[in-house]
């Protein structure tokens, strides 16, 4: 069984859970969803003492992606994800932030779109990439199988579920997502939304009122 480490750091005024999560083996790492507050970010690699060989994006707002830039330039790695059917919302992140209210958001040009059933590493560790459109029409959700973890961005929260009011988003798109591609992979995997508290896919299958 590999051995891995994960920390959540809230960042931006949305308070969206940016991730670092390393394998203890090598020590290399993944930050996932850097939307902001990037010196906030690199402040908590140093203190973890890992290496990050990539970013990955779940999908294409402004509080998942606005410091992707900046740290990629920061650390001189790539920047993976989400799946292309976001580029729409990656060449206007600038602009979209500025019209919420968020400073210093850039557009992101990934070095690598996701597809699903591609796979990305972290180290020895590797998570599959699974394409839930509906909360946007090319988020991804991130899994690695043997730590039993997904990161899910806004697709599925503990108790709800992402909006599907913004452009590109559909309801029962988002539905059909969550119930026939990350439900079925078990309830016993633990998730990281976008924004909140930690859950299980157990834990919504049974109690989550939009899928119940
Ligand atoms: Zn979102
Ligand atoms: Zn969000």
């Amino acid at each position: 069984m590999r051995q891995a480490g994960a920390t959540i750091i809230p960042v931006t005024p949305f308070q969206q859970n940016c991730s670092l999560i390393w394998c203890e083996t090598t020590k290399k790492a993944v930050v996932i969803d850097p939307g902001g507050d990037v010196d906030y970010i690199r402040q908590a690699i140093a203190e973890t003492g890992v290496s990050v060989e990539r970013i990955l994006l779940t999908h294409g707002h402004v509080d998942h992606v606005g410091g992707a830039t900046e740290l990629k330039e920061a650390l001189g790695v790539p920047i993976e994800g989400p799946h292309s059917a976001e580029a729409f919302l990656l060449s206007r992140v600038t602009e979209i932030g500025a019209s919420f209210g968020v400073e210093g958001a850039r557009d992101v040009v990934p070095d690598r779109w996701l597809d699903d059933g591609d796979t990305v590493t972290a180290g020895e560790l590797s998570f599959d990439v699974i394409h839930c459109p509906g909360h946007s029409p090319g988020s991804v959700v991130y899994v690695n199988r043997e730590l039993k973890l997904a990161v899910v961005g806004d697709v599925l929260f503990a108790g709800s579920v992402g909006r599907s009011d913004l452009p590109g988003g559909d309801h029962d798109t988002l539905i059909r997502s969550i119930k026939e591609k990350l439900l079925p992979l078990g309830d016993d995997i633990g998730f990281i939304s976008g924004h909140g508290p930690t859950s299980t896919f157990g834990q919504e299958r049974t109690t989550n009122p939009f899928l119940v």
